[in-house]
């Protein structure tokens, strides 16, 4: 299916190839992550400029032809995030969020709604830096479990759908579980428990804040539910 393509995207990730061209990779909202090639973009006259630098959101012509890449024909500015970049809690936040949107989705998954969650926080993290804590990286992930079908069942517990009494998390179980089915949970605070929900529930730039001890309750929550639920491990979001 040869021809040009327009989309929007962001760039994850953007990696030096041959002399003078990037290899990128994008995320966008109708096809998910997708690879190209930059060609010519390395040389300083090159009529792509700088934007084609991780965490830059563009409008892009791209054209397709038999290969697995495709060819970036033209670039232009959507959203170049300039503050994000000077400040290096926002920076690997931006880092983080790219990189888990890129391992959590393979190329031709599209979902709209995580492309719209990625833009979201990397503009957040734009507007104020000071957002990139530990409790905002890990509202975006409960988000893109949410977007990519995975999210944790909080609401009762995941194996016997018992109301009360919730005191653990299983990532096998899928959610929070019930005194009597924490046989392969760990235990969750309520507090944690609150997080989890409150961050679901509420827009990136709310999310809300919690204890250290909540926070490595409600991160090692979400790395279970990825684990095993798309077989993979994201680097923890360490910071406080
Ligand atoms: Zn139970």
């Amino acid at each position: 299916m040869a021809g040009s393509v327009k989309t929007e995207g962001i760039v994850l990730r953007s990696l030096r190839y041959g002399e003078a061209d990037r290899i990128l990779h994008l995320y966008t909202p109708d096809r998910g992550r997708v690879g190209a090639i930059a060609k010519g973009v390395r040389r300083s006259r090159s009529r792509f400029g700088g934007r084609l630098e991780p965490f830059f959101r563009v409008d892009l012509v791209l054209y397709e032809g038999r290969g697995d890449l495709l060819t970036v024909t033209s670039v232009e500015t959507v959203a170049a995030h300039p503050r994000l970049r000077e400040d290096a809690g926002a920076l690997d936040g931006a880092a983080r969020a790219c990189e888990a949107v890129a391992r959590v989705f393979d190329d031709g998954d599209p979902h709209a709604g995580v492309y719209h969650l990625l833009a979201n926080q990397l503009a957040l993290l734009d507007r104020e830096p000071a957002r990139a804590t530990r409790a905002n990286a890990l509202a975006f992930r409960l988000k893109l479990l949410l977007a990519a079908g995975f999210a944790p069942q909080l609401a009762g517990c995941a194996s016997c759908g018992e109301g009360e009494h919730l005191a653990g998390f299983s990532g096998a179980a899928g959610g929070v579980v019930c005194a009597a089915c924490e046989a392969s949970a760990f235990p969750l605070d309520q507090e944690a428990h609150d997080f989890l929900v409150a961050a679901l529930g509420q827009p990136l730039a709310e999310s809300p804040d919690a204890s250290p001890r909540a926070l490595q309750q409600a991160e090692r929550a979400i790395l279970e539910t990825l684990e095993h639920h798309a077989h993979l491990r994201l680097r923890p979001v360490g910071r406080g």
